[in-house]
């Protein structure tokens, strides 16, 4: 079978080839710069990849870019999509190349009548946002979609581009009749296969490399591989449809120093929360969903130890 993964160098992307290569799939994989061996060595080196890997150039941006990637592919897997918080111009950065680069790829699937299905890399962050309270009680599930008027107003822009994102892709799906499956992650951490440090791993290096103090903040967390393989699993399942919510647990960021101190009790870890507020609160996401995929959640604490010794082992701790 014939998969296409757009942002194949990426974070989540490179688990996804990797484990689609294991299983069998013949992979046409986007990348910006194919020539940029930073982007590809580690991907043109897994296995299968010699036989089974082919290399495409294509940007969101770019109109039509994606079409010799898609062409003769029953599935595609939707990635790309810029993960920065640090952005001088939210529209150009992020929310163009998010939205912009959904419908480009998402046209691109319409044109082809080999396509069976489109999985598209959402996030967390187009569920929890809609003002409804989120405390120990509440349990966010499927239903749940953030409000853009939302996002904006607390200037929250890559959540803003993730939720214009995934509007958009069921609003052109609905009009092409395209069938489409949104896996929706929150923090995702885990081992790193590409060599240059992403958004969310880096979340976890921040607080082992002499920070002083932790976020006031609490993410739901989950580890790559699970997210990778509900990916392949909401290709291959017929009947996987809708959303999937992908949370193992929420946690704040003093739970992930108290685990990390369990983990490794000689490293300085910081002490205290950036502000004195009360911590925000954490909340539960649905696992209903997610289980009728077959996943079974790596735990939090094995999925921290999995980062931090990926970190270590590519040279990025102090
Ligand atoms: P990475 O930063 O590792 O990967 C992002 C990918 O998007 C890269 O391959 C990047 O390509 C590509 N990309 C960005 N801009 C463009 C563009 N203009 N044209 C083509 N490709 C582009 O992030 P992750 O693996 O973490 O994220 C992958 C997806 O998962 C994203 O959709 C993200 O929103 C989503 N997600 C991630 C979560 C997380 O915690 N990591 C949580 C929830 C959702 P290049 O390598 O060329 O820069």
């Amino acid at each position: 079978k014939v998969v296409c993964v757009t942002g194949a160098s990426g974070y989540i992307a490179s688990w996804l080839v990797k484990f689609l290569l294991s299983r069998g799939y013949t992979v046409k994989a986007s990348v910006r710069d194919p020539s940029d061996p930073k982007k590809t060595q580690h991907l043109v080196s897994l296995e299968g990849a010699k036989e089974r890997l082919h290399l495409f150039k294509a940007d969101l941006l770019v109109e039509g870019s994606f079409d010799s990637a898609i062409d003769g592919c029953e599935g595609v897997f939707h990635t790309a999509s810029p993960f920065y918080h640090d952005v001088k111009d939210p529209q150009v950065e992020l929310i163009d190349p998010a939205v912009k680069g959904t419908l480009n790829v998402l046209n691109s699937c319409a044109k082809s009548s080999s396509l069976k299905r489109v999985v598209v890399t959402s996030s967390m962050a187009a569920v929890t946002l809609n003002g409804k309270p989120r405390t120990p009680d509440v349990t966010v599930d499927e239903t749940w979609f953030s409000t853009p008027e939302l996002c904006e107003a607390s200037k929250m822009w890559y959540v803003l581009s993730k939720t214009l994102a995934e509007e958009a892709a069921w609003k052109l799906a609905k009009e092409k009749g395209l069938e489409i499956v949104t896996i929706n992650p929150a923090m995702v951490i885990g081992p790193l296969l590409q060599p240059t440090l992403n958004t969310s791993a880096a979340a976890i290096l921040d607080l082992i490399n002499g920070a002083k103090t932790f976020p006031n903040s609490s993410f739901g967390w989950v580890n790559v591989k699970d997210v990778a393989n509900a990916h392949i699993q909401a290709f291959e399942v017929g009947s996987a449809n809708g959303r999937y919510c992908m949370v193992e647990r929420v946690a704040h960021y003093s739970e992930l120093v108290s685990i990390l101190h369990e983990l490794y009790p000689n490293v300085p870890l910081p002490e205290r929360c950036v502000d004195e507020n009360p911590h925000a609160s954490t909340y539960q996401v649905s696992k209903e969903k997610i289980k009728s995929l077959g996943i079974d959640y790596v735990p939090l604490k094995v999925s921290i130890k999995e980062t931090v010794e990926s970190l270590k082992e590519k040279g990025f701790v102090h």
